[in-house]
Parts: C-alpha cells; sequence; structure tokens
C-alpha cells in the first residue's frame, strides 16, 4: 500500500521524482518493457530513434537544470524546411515564398492583401483562422493541406485556443521580402532547440529516473476506486492509498469499475491523432539534409520528417545518417483505429481524402519509403535499415468537443480521487516541458490524500 503511479512517461516521471524527494514512497507502473513513453527510443542494428522527432525548449530554469544535470545538451538553431510540389522552401514557408512560381506568389500576396478582416474572438473554427491570418491561397494550398496530413481532419473541424505562438503570422512587408530572396532570420517559435549529446531524447529525465522504482510489462486493465486497486493484465494486483495516473483519458473510462455510462461516452469521445514512424538508416553519412522538414503535397503520405542523425551524431553508426517519417491519422476511442494486420486494403487513401487508417503497415512503410526516393533523398540501395511502429497516442485534436467532454471525464476522476496527469491525462496539447510540470504538481494536489 502506498503511492501508485500510473505510466512512466516523463509525467509519471516527474511526479516520482518529486514525490520521492518529498519523502513519498512511490511505485511507479508500466505496461511497455521500458521507461520514457513518448520521450522513449528504440535502436535497430546501432541506428537509435526516437519516438517522433523531440527537441526540448524549456522555458523554465528550473526544469532546464534539471534537464542540464541529466545530459549534456547540443543547442540547435531551429531551420525546418518545406517540401512543397518538389519545391524546398525555408520555414515558415508564408513568409519564404522566394523559390515559387510568379503566378503562385501573385496568387497568395493578392489574396493576403485581400483577406478578410474579423476580430479573433469571432472567429468560428481553424478554417477561418488560416484564412483571416494569409488569405485564401495560401490557407488552402499550405496549412488546409498539412493539417489534413497532421491532424486528420478538415480545419473548419478544428476550434483555435491551441494555436498560440504555433503558427507565425508575418505582416505584408515581411511577406513581400521573402518573396524576393531567402530570409536568414530564424522566425521558429522558439529560437534554440536542445537534444541530448548521448542516449537519445529521454536522457534529459536521466537524473529523475535514477533511483525510481518502475515495474515493466504491467498493464492496467483495471482500476476499483472504491476499493483502491489496480489490476494488471499480467492478473496480478495492487492496492494503494494515492492513485496518479498518465494513461490516456479514453483508457482509463474503460477500466474504471462503475464508472457512469455518461462519462465513459465522454472519454470515448473524445478524439486524438495515432501515427506511424517510419524509421530509415542508411550506409551513407550524408541523406539528411535538414533538421526536420514539413510536406505539403497530399499524395505523399509523411506530414513530417527528421533527422536523428542531424540531432546528435550518437543516434547513428559512424559513417551512417538516418531519417524518420511522421504519418498521422484522426482516431478516437469510439472509433478505435488500430493497426490493421497484414493482408487489409492496399488503398493509402480513404474515402474522404484521406490517408486511410486501414492500410497494412508494410503497404505505408514500402509507400514512404517509394515517395521519398521520388523527392530524391536517397537511393533503395542506400538503406540499410527500415523499420514501421505505431503510436496509437499522438496528439490531442481540439475538435469543437473537446472541453465538454475532458471537463465531464476530469472532474469525475476528481471525485473518485483519481490525480490525472500528463499529456493524455489532462488532454492537453502539452510539450514535453509541460508533461514534466504537470507531473511536479502532485507536490500540491494534497487535497487527494
Ligand atoms: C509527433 C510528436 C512530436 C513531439 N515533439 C515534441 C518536441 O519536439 N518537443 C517537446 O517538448 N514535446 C514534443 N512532443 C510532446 C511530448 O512527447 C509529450 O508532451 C510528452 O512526452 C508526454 O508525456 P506523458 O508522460 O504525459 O505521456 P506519455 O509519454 O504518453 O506517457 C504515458 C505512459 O503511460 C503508459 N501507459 C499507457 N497505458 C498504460 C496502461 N494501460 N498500463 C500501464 N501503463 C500505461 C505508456 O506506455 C507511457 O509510458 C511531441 C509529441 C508528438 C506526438
Amino acid at each position: 500500500m502506498g503511492t501508485v503511479i500510473l505510466g512512466s512517461g516523463i509525467a509519471g516521471i516527474s511526479a516520482g521524482y518529486h514525490l520521492e524527494k518529498s519523502g513519498e514512497n512511490v511505485v511507479i507502473y508500466e505496461k511497455d518493457s521500458d521507461w520514457g513513453g513518448l520521450c522513449g527510443n528504440f535502436t535497430i542494428d546501432g541506428f537509435r530513434f526516437d519516438r517522433f522527432v523531440h527537441f526540448t525548449f524549456a522555458p523554465d530554469e528550473y526544469i532546464k537544470n534539471i534537464f542540464k544535470e541529466s545530459v549534456e545538451l547540443i543547442e540547435h538553431v531551429p531551420f525546418p524546411s518545406n517540401y512543397y510540389k518538389g519545391i524546398w522552401i525555408r520555414h515558415p514557408a508564408q513568409n519564404n515564398l522566394a523559390p515559387l512560381s510568379s503566378e503562385e506568389k501573385t496568387d497568395i500576396i493578392y489574396d493576403f492583401v485581400n483577406r478578410i478582416e474579423k476580430p479573433v474572438d469571432e472567429i468560428q473554427d481553424y478554417g477561418e483562422w488560416l484564412r483571416v491570418q494569409y488569405g485564401n491561397y495560401f490557407a488552402e494550398n499550405f496549412p488546409f493541406k498539412y493539417t489534413r496530413k497532421y491532424w486528420g481532419v478538415e480545419p473548419k473541424e478544428l476550434e483555435t485556443k491551441w494555436v498560440g505562438q504555433r503558427m507565425y503570422t508575418p505582416d505584408l512587408k515581411q511577406v513581400l521580402k521573402g518573396s524576393f530572396e531567402t530570409q536568414d532570420e530564424c522566425f521558429y517559435y522558439s529560437k534554440v532547440m536542445k537534444y541530448p549529446k548521448k542516449g537519445g531524447f529521454r536522457s534529459i529525465l536521466n537524473k529523475c529516473r535514477e533511483g525510481l522504482d518502475i515495474r515493466f510489462n504491467k498493464k492496467v486493465i483495471k482500476i476499483n476506486p472504491q476499493e483502491k486497486i489496480v489490476i494488471f493484465k499480467d492478473g496480478t494486483s495492487t492496492k494503494y492509498t494515492r492513485l496518479i495516473s498518465s494513461l490516456p483519458l479514453p483508457e482509463i473510462v474503460k477500466m474504471i469499475d462503475g464508472i457512469p455510462e455518461e462519462v465513459k461516452e465522454a472519454g470515448l469521445n473524445l478524439m486524438h491523432t495515432s501515427g506511424y514512424m517510419v524509421s530509415l538508416g542508411f550506409n551513407r553519412p550524408d541523406v539528411a539534409k535538414h533538421l526536420w522538414f514539413y510536406i505539403y503535397d497530399e499524395d505523399i503520405l509523411p506530414a513530417r520528417v527528421y533527422s536523428p542523425n542531424l540531432k546528435s551524431a550518437d543516434n547513428v553508426p559512424e559513417g551512417c545518417s538516418s531519417l524518420q517519417a511522421e504519418i498521422f491519422f484522426a482516431n478516437s476511442g469510439a472509433q478505435e483505429n488500430c493497426p490493421p494486420l497484414a493482408g487489409g486494403p492496399k488503398s493509402v487513401i480513404s474515402r474522404r481524402g484521406f490517408f486511410n487508417p486501414q492500410t497494412p503497415p508494410e503497404v505505408i512503410l514500402e509507400k514512404t519509403i517509394e515517395s521519398l526516393i521520388s523527392m530524391g533523398l536517397f537511393k533503395e540501395e542506400e538503406i540499410a535499415v527500415k523499420d514501421i511502429r505505431f503510436e496509437k497516442y499522438a496528439n490531442v485534436i481540439f475538435d469543437k468537443d473537446i472541453y465538454k467532454n475532458k471537463k465531464i471525464v476530469l472532474d469525475y476522476l476528481y471525485k473518485v480521487g483519481i490525480e490525472s496527469i500528463g499529456r493524455f491525462g489532462k488532454w492537453e496539447y502539452f510539450w514535453t516541458h509541460q508533461a514534466f510540470d504537470d507531473g511536479r504538481k502532485v507536490l500540491k494536489m494534497e487535497i487527494l490524500k
């Protein structure tokens, strides 16, 4: 009996570290065979891949210091790139239009100048937000397409509170300047992105993970808040006095004995993206040219590709390089689009025009490799390692019912004494430092003890 934490991602590790430091004994239970959650990584023949892109840009001194004390960090100035109809454009595309044809530049600038004006609080949805910020031509050809690939929904299905600083909004002078010449300034929302010199992204947590009691291969399948007991898939169970969970809300609502039907339904209706990681290692040192880049073309599956060896040379064997491509689709507990087994439909595009989640992974892998080869990035014979993995929970989708549904679930968890933390426990667009900070906040949750 004692404090039990579910999940050893950054939120669970942070909660465990801070509670242990304050004198509370904790045990962390994790379904996987290793720690880190989305901050974790895997290695194939000497090529290390994180689970999706991952850099840290923590602004908070306390968190920055913990990461710094854990591992030496490399500082990158982010100059991502964009791939659009066979052309490479510096990021953000909206004020780096120089490489485009004069026809497209004219259409973009004309629509930018004549875009509709509307106060932010009157904007109905993300689609409208994009038209108001950038004008119709740019909105429809860049972020609309990217939204379908990254979020798996139409822009009009999203609300706008999540956008914050994430999208750069240039003025006319910047748009004009960028259409004549390449801009050298970094316009990314964080000017420095840090990455561990050794050990992959999760090494930022080395200091916190040290000494924590983490039990692996412990998949939670049932929670009884009345009896204060957690039951695992392997048939074992544990009693608790305090329960902190970083499990995704659509999962936890399926586990709790006696949960009201409307709470379960609210949890299952929360939308999120699921994603495939296509990981490629090359027997050549110079395949990777960009730290990461976005792909707008809808006939190319990945939304974004990044280069693990440019993040740190420690991620590849000497003389090699690597890429990881990210492919997403919209999902929810109500739909349950899990990775289909081999032998499913070969079509990669669904009826709605989006990526078809029923496509078998081996087809996704081959189509992705084909596309990247056709973009001129590498040759088939240069591939030393190829791998595809599925991640059920990638990003929280900010559809119009998100706030209503998550409030129903979080209020209920609070009532039955379950402290829910982290990206999928709070159902927020948390970066790693925010998930870490959320784990730290369990120190203040005395009320639930
Ligand atoms: C594509 C992508 C790119 C990103 N890039 C960045 C970036 O560059 N920089 C940045 O700061 N952030 C980035 N993030 C965000 C970052 O990954 C998250 O904010 C953070 O890792 C979330 O940590 P967490 O502990 O809340 O959740 P998780 O990492 O999901 O941890 C939850 C843990 O619970 C475990 N679990 C789940 N179900 C069960 C169960 N039934 N029983 C037991 N254990 C269970 C899981 O295995 C996991 O270990 C990115 C995220 C994505 C999807």
